[in-house]
């Protein structure tokens, strides 16, 4: 039974879909094969590819093994390398934003101003001084694109080039340069080994040191990749080993598996005794928190890098920054011609600054003023037939997000399914699911090894992690149906009789 034969068109929603990185192409093109059509897809930008569109920064790879980091019905034989380069993700979306008939159907440079629910459909107006009016939204603004500036003291009198790692600037030549990068997170030990190679002298400003798993990124023969294009079986195979390794290796080590835990644990600990000879620069680089606890750094190259001639690993902390350079707690000014800034992002924006408005008018930022929280990761309370891919507590932390949001995608459908066949018109959860659900999420992070005594973007500002704390097979099952006795659904009668005409 194809897709379609599974939605029969009883009525056929008018769905906005905002972004178009990997998860909006996604939405678009599972709700088109599920036989919805009225999809508009809404891009700020001129490109779609979301994360792998916006940064640049040398060294950019995803940690995730390639053959996994992909839609599962669009395997691709040809990845270069087990840990793919940025350039040839942004190729393989562009590549399938293609073939699936996306990129015709994106308006590109229209960027969603506001968004406002009122009894059953959106009104959604956007830059370009357009307006949508829509069943259901689905907010696919992603989660790591508002860079996070530090907030140091001085730093606008800063007078060399500086830019953050997201909004790399191209035109800066590093080479000889004095460089200076603060950050030392998955996005600062990419970017270090190939600055290093540049600057004439590299101060890295580390304030916490990390643990780095050494898996090293091979590159794939030419002769491998032609077997992986004859088999597809082979292909299959390798990303369901990846796959097997992720769910039953690093997801179980961060969500309390004591045997997981203490192979990466090891593998860590050897990876820095070993690669670090000087015993002093070993002890600035050993965390002082348990291994997970920050996302775990997938690298080989770090280390050597940090252990460059040109290369200065900096730990007294920044004072403040001055027209020359860097001041640190020691009272030394690192001059710099250039400075990097691989300071993270707000993780907690989602759509924000659009202004989005729920039942009665319920703002956004009034709504989570006290905490983010939705009902499994997609709902937020009060903003009906809405939905927001990758969440908090979606089971991000060294998984692939193309599997979580696949995962997500199939329950919205479920839910719309639903719509269509007018059991409803309009869905939210139910507080006393909202509240559930979140205890039942808090309930699992005292297992966890985020909480294991660092500071990550991974906890909110009551120290509560924005991850899922059980097993990534948990979270699948849960998310196989929805619990529609967790909802409240309201009809209009006359919304019926008007989506049935059109
Ligand atoms: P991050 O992990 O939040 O790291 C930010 C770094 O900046 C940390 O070292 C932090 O130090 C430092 N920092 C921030 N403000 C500072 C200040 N005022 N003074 C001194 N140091 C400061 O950010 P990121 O490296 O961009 O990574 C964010 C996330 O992006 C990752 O966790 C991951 O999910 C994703 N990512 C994924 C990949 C991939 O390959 N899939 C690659 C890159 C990024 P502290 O540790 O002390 O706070």
């Amino acid at each position: 039974m194809t897709a379609a034969e599974n939605f029969p068109p009883q009525r056929n929603p008018k769905v906005v879909v905002i972004g178009a990185g990997m998860t909006g192409v996604l939405m678009t093109i599972k709700l088109r094969e599920a036989g919805i059509t009225d999809v508009t897809i809404l891009e700020k930008k001129d490109r779609l590819g979301g994360t792998w569109r916006e940064n640049t920064y040398p060294g950019l790879a995803c940690d995730i093994p390639a053959h996994m980091y992909t839609y599962s019905f669009e395997p691709n034989p040809n990845w270069s390398h087990r840990f793919a380069h940025g350039p040839e993700i942004q190729k393989y979306f562009e590549h399938v934003g293609r073939k699936y008939g996306v990129t015709d159907r994106i308006s590109f440079n229209e960027a969603v101003t506001s968004s406002t629910y009122n009894d059953g459909k959106w009104t959604v107006t956007t830059s370009k001084g357009n307006t949508y009016i829509a069943d259901f939204v689905i907010n696919s603004t992603g989660i790591l694109h508002h860079p996070a500036k530090p907030n140091i003291k001085g730093i606008e009198s800063f007078e060399g080039k500086m830019f953050h790692t997201a909004e790399w600037d191209h035109s800066v030549s590093l080479k000889g340069k004095r460089v200076g990068i603060i950050g030392t997170g998955s996005t600062a030990a990419q970017a270090i080994p190939e600055v290093a190679k540049e600057a004439g002298h590299f101060s890295i400003f580390q304030r916490t040191a990390q643990w780095i798993l050494p898996l090293g990124n091979k590159e794939f023969s030419e002769e491998f990749k032609q077997k992986l294009r004859d088999n597809p079986n082979r292909l299959r195979r390798l990303r369901s080993a990846y796959v097997w390794g992720l769910q039953h290796l690093m997801t179980k080590a961060v969500t309390g598996h004591q045997p997981q835990r203490a192979l990466f644990s090891a593998a860590c600990k050897l990876n820095l005794r070993f690669s670090i000879k000087d015993k002093v620069l070993r002890k600035k680089l050993t965390p002082d928190y348990a291994v997970g606890c920050k996302r775990i750094i997938i690298n080989k190259t770090f280390y050597d890098a940090v252990q460059r001639d040109n290369v200065e690993l900096v730990t007294d902390g920044i004072t403040e920054i001055t027209p020359k350079g860097i001041r640190t707690a020691d009272g030394k000014e690192h001059e710099l011609d250039v400075l990097i800034l691989s300071t993270g992002f707000k993780p907690f924006n989602f759509m924000r600054p659009m202004d989005m408005r729920g039942k009665d008018g319920l703002h956004i930022d009034d709504a989570w003023s006290r905490k983010i929280q939705t009902y499994r990761s997609l709902f937020i309370p009060e903003f009906p037939n809405s939905f927001l891919m990758l969440g908090p507590n979606t089971p991000i932390g060294n998984y692939s997000v193309i599997a979580m949001s696949e995962v997500q995608c199939g329950y919205i459908l479920k839910v719309i399914k639903r719509w269509q066949r007018g059991e409803f018109d309009a869905i939210e959860p139910k507080p006393e699911a909202v509240k559930a659900f979140n205890e039942y999420v808090k309930a699992g992070m005292a297992n966890t090894v985020w909480v294991g005594g660092c500071k990550s973007w991974y906890l909110d500002d009551d120290g509560d992690p924005i991850l899922w704390p059980y097993t990534w097979k948990q979270w699948e099952k849960e998310m196989e149906e929805p619990e529609m006795g967790d909802f409240i659904t309201e009809k209009f009668p006359t919304k019926i009789a008007e989506a049935t005409a059109a």
